[in-house]
C-alpha cells in the first residue's frame, strides 16, 4: 500500500469530473483484527436504483486494551471498548473500494495498479464509447468514498 487518502482526494479533484449528487451514505460498521493489525470501515450508499458497498481499509494499525497517548477509542464490541491508533489522512497508506459504476470504471484499475484498491478488481467490458474516463491514470475516489472519508473525519476515526 502506498497511497494515502489525501492523495486519492487530490487525484479526484484533479480529474474534476462531475460525480453527481449524493443520495445517502450510511456508515455501517468497523471490522478490525488486532492479530492482522487491520481496520476496515464500511458504509452503504443508496443510489437511484441500487445500493453500493463502500469500503476503506488500513493495515499496520496498533490496537490496545487501554486508552493512552497513541490509542483512542475505536469502537465497542459487546460493550467492551477497543482502542487503536487512528489512521491519518495524510500519512497512513490506504486501500479503498466502492461497488458503484463511477468507482469501477474511473478508479478501480488505476487504484489497483498503485496498490490502493481493496480486494479484487471486478472484470468488466470496456465498451469503447466516448472518451476514457481517466486518461491520465489518476488515483482517486468516487463520491461515496469521499463522503465516507468526511463521515469518518467527523466521527473522529480519521485524523489529519
Ligand atoms: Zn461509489
Amino acid at each position: 500500500m502506498s497511497a494515502t487518502l489525501i492523495q486519492l482526494i487530490e487525484g479526484k479533484d484533479k480529474l474534476g469530473h462531475d460525480s453527481g449528487e449524493i443520495k445517502k451514505v450510511s456508515f455501517t460498521d468497523i471490522k478490525s483484527s488486532a492479530d492482522e493489525k487491520t481496520l476496515l470501515f464500511r458504509a452503504v450508499a443508496i443510489g437511484a436504483k441500487r445500493q453500493y458497498e463502500v469500503e476503506i481499509f488500513f493495515d499496520d494499525i496498533s490496537f490496545a486494551e487501554k486508552k493512552d497517548a497513541d490509542h483512542q477509542l475505536l469502537t465497542y464490541i459487546k460493550s467492551i471498548p477497543f482502542f487503536a491508533t487512528m489512521p491519518s489522512i495524510h500519512k497512513t497508506p490506504v486501500k479503498v473500494k466502492c461497488s458503484c459504476d463511477d468507482y469501477k470504471y474511473t478508479w478501480a484499475n488505476t487504484n489497483n495498479a498503485k496498490d490502493a484498491h481493496y480486494g479484487s478488481v471486478d472484470k468488466f467490458v470496456v465498451t469503447g464509447r466516448g472518451k476514457p474516463r481517466n486518461a491520465k491514470h489518476q488515483i482517486g475516489l468516487c463520491k461515496h468514498l469521499t463522503e465516507l472519508t468526511t463521515i469518518l473525519e467527523h466521527k473522529g476515526k480519521l485524523h489529519q
